[in-house]
């Protein structure tokens, strides 16, 4: 068996790996961590060294590592059918199964779903779609789309510049033009102290409505944004974001798109994030929680007023020049397939929303009245708690302080990882569904350690 010096040595003359500082990566100044097994909300690496999994990966291993259904559909898929393509009308049982599986399970009002392998793929379908859209309705010129600031919808290069984040257009050349951003619902980080959540939000749909102004409504094709900020910032909308958000959007001819790659499938304690705030999308993107990351599988849920128009299309200009060889992969449908079935079955979205809860409820008591913690805050699986040198004045750290790193490194220290969100001291935890409350108790307790531990 290789030793882990050696692996480590190997990992460095070889592996790139995403979002990592390269060079001290290269220099051996960062760990490599080679994880070996997993199981429930535990991963364990090749030292024996188990740690609970408060992120659930990337926020995606939603049903809990080791689930031998998932892996078994996955083998069986792969022995007798590893592959074939979903090109002029070629499908797999499992691939078909897994589109009506989704629709059953979407909001009202959608069609059709296309199957791509990442959420920055999915995304980079939408944005595809949008503009044949209006193309097929002849209008050219309604091609911009609306992100946020501290939206994240991937890293490609529509995609990353639909992404509100520094990091990722950084010496990258984006965003791109067609994209455009508007203000983050973060109400945290509100301009004004005393404004109550409904002003705050009365202030965005402003902001989104002098936008449109200034740019004109013929130019923008369409809104994108996640229900619950999450790489952003773990930021729940303030009261009425989205039905206000929606109302403008409507009035203009705006399409709306829900990126529900981290909500999909029950991460906020109900199906879709959508219905959980009462949107109305006409494109739903969908990855991580459709197979857990069994496999790799991602989707464009297209709704009803696009999909007529997309016939239309091709009724005029022939088959849709859109497809990847692996779209709709058997192995990663088979993983989807039962996937769904093992989150109805062991009722997991609904232990998301309690459990979720309970952990929510759980860090603000440890937490809430901690003098360097800003806001803890959260909404189903999903929790956050933002750190401050000045709880008052929601005075921020100086950044080479690193101080969100430090709690994560201390609470990794303590056997459990939660993440440093990549804009702000923020330490996020997005859990799997299948958290006990004990677990939830122990995240709690070591993330109150490991405050203490940086921030007294
Ligand atoms: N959209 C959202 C909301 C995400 O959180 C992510 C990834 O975290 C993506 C899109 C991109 O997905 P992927 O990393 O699979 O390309």
């Amino acid at each position: 068996m290789l030793t882990n010096d050696q692996l480590a040595q190997w990992d460095r003359e070889n592996f790139f790996h995403p979002s990592t500082h390269l060079a001290q990566h290269a220099r051996g100044e960062t760990a490599t961590r080679v994880i070996r097994t997993a199981k429930g909300c535990h991963i364990e690496d090749r030292d024996g060294v188990k740690l609970l999994d408060a992120f659930a990966g990337l926020y995606c291993v939603n049903v809990g590592y080791g689930r031998q259904e998932i892996a078994e559909a996955i083998a069986d898929q792969a022995r007798e059918l590893a592959y074939y393509h979903a090109y002029v009308g070629h499908g797999t049982e499992a691939s078909i199964t897994l589109s009506k599986m989704i629709l059953d399970r979407a909001p009202k009002g959608m069609s059709k779903v296309y199957f791509g392998q990442s959420g920055s793929d999915a995304n980079e379908t939408n944005v595809k779609l949008i503009w044949y859209y209006n193309n097929i309705l002849g209008r050219p010129e309604k091609k911009k789309i609306i992100s946020r600031w501290r939206g994240y919808h991937g890293s490609g290069l529509v995609t990353g510049s639909l992404t509100g984040l520094e990091l990722f257009h950084k010496k990258f050349d984006l965003p791109l033009s067609q994209v455009i951003h508007t203000d983050a619902p973060y109400y945290f980080r509100r301009p004004d102290a005393n404004m109550t959540e409904a002003q705050f939000t009365a202030h965005l749909v402003a902001e989104l409505e002098a936008l449109i102004e200034r740019e004109g409504a013929d130019t923008i094709a369409a809104f994108i944004g996640e229900p619950v900020l999450g790489t952003g910032g773990i930021v729940p909308p303030p009261e009425g974001y989205w039905p206000a958000m929606q109302a403008v959007l409507r009035k203009h001819d705006i399409l709306l798109v829900a990126d529900e790659v981290v909500t999909g499938f029950g991460r906020l304690g109900t199906m879709f994030g959508s219905d959980h705030y009462g949107m109305t999308p006409d494109l739903i993107t969908i990855a991580k929680g459709l197979t857990s990351a069994y496999a790799p599988l991602s989707g464009s849920i297209v709704g009803d007023r696009m999909w007529k128009v997309l016939e239309q299309g091709t009724d005029e200009n022939g088959a849709i020049g859109h497809g990847w060889t692996y779209s709709a992969h058997p192995i990663g449908a088979a993983a989807g397939v039962a996937n769904l079935k093992l989150l109805d079955d062991l009722n997991l979205v609904q232990n998301a929303g309690e459990v979720g809860a309970y952990l929510n409820a759980a860090m603000t008591a440890a937490l809430g009245d901690h003098p360097n913690v800003g806001d803890v805050r959260g909404e189903g699986m999903l929790c956050a708690v933002e750190f401050v040198k000045d709880r008052e004045k929601r005075e921020v750290f100086d950044a080479a302080d690193k101080i969100g790193p430090q709690v994560s490194g201390a609470l990794l220290a303590e056997g459990v990882i939660g993440r440093a969100m990549p804009q702000g001291d923020i330490l996020g935890f997005a859990p799997p569904f299948c958290l006990t409350r004990a677990e939830a108790d122990e995240v709690v307790e070591k993330t109150a350690r490991a405050v203490a531990k940086v921030l007294g």
